[in-house]
């Protein structure tokens, strides 16, 4: 499921408060647009309303792509500065949660790919994607091998 909140952001440039939504997390299965929006850098992007600075918004975002069962974590650099913000990781680097989604057969879920730097996130995307859609063909052409 993906989750948008709204939060509130004073303009680095004009000080004005305004609201902004904020994607904490995506899941391009159940909305593919926000994929598009991903790459074209329109996700957590602030364009103040009175001035027209444009910035990122810079929080963590979780990707989930439930077709080719993968999931990645971005974390912000300044994330590092406070272990705190790490609580629901294990020493695996895997994430406490409520749930077991192994169980579920996604544990993909529980063991985000991590990173820290959203350039890194969109490259990661397309690897696995291409990663998928290799193992497509090769699917296909032994599907058609088999019916001759
Ligand atoms: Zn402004």
């Amino acid at each position: 499921m993906s989750k948008m909140k709204q939060i509130e952001i004073e303009c680095p440039k004009c000080g004005e408060t305004q609201r902004v939504d904020y994607w904490e997390s995506i899941n391009v299965d159940l909305d593919p647009s926000l994929r598009k929006q991903l790459f074209d850098a329109e996700i957590n992007f602030f364009s103040c309303e009175f001035c027209a600075y444009e910035a990122v918004v810079n929080g963590p975002l979780f990707y989930h792509d439930m077709t080719r069962k993968f999931c990645i974590q971005y974390l912000p650099e300044y994330w590092l500065e406070d272990v705190s913000n790490f609580e629901c990781y294990h020493t695996d680097g895997s994430l406490e949660t409520f749930v077991n989604f192994s169980t579920m057969g996604i544990g993909h879920r529980s063991r985000p790919h991590v990173v820290f730097d959203i350039e890194e996130l969109l490259r990661y995307i397309l690897f696995r994607e291409m990663l998928y859609d290799r193992d497509m063909v090769e699917k296909k052409k032994m599907v058609a091998g088999m019916l001759h």
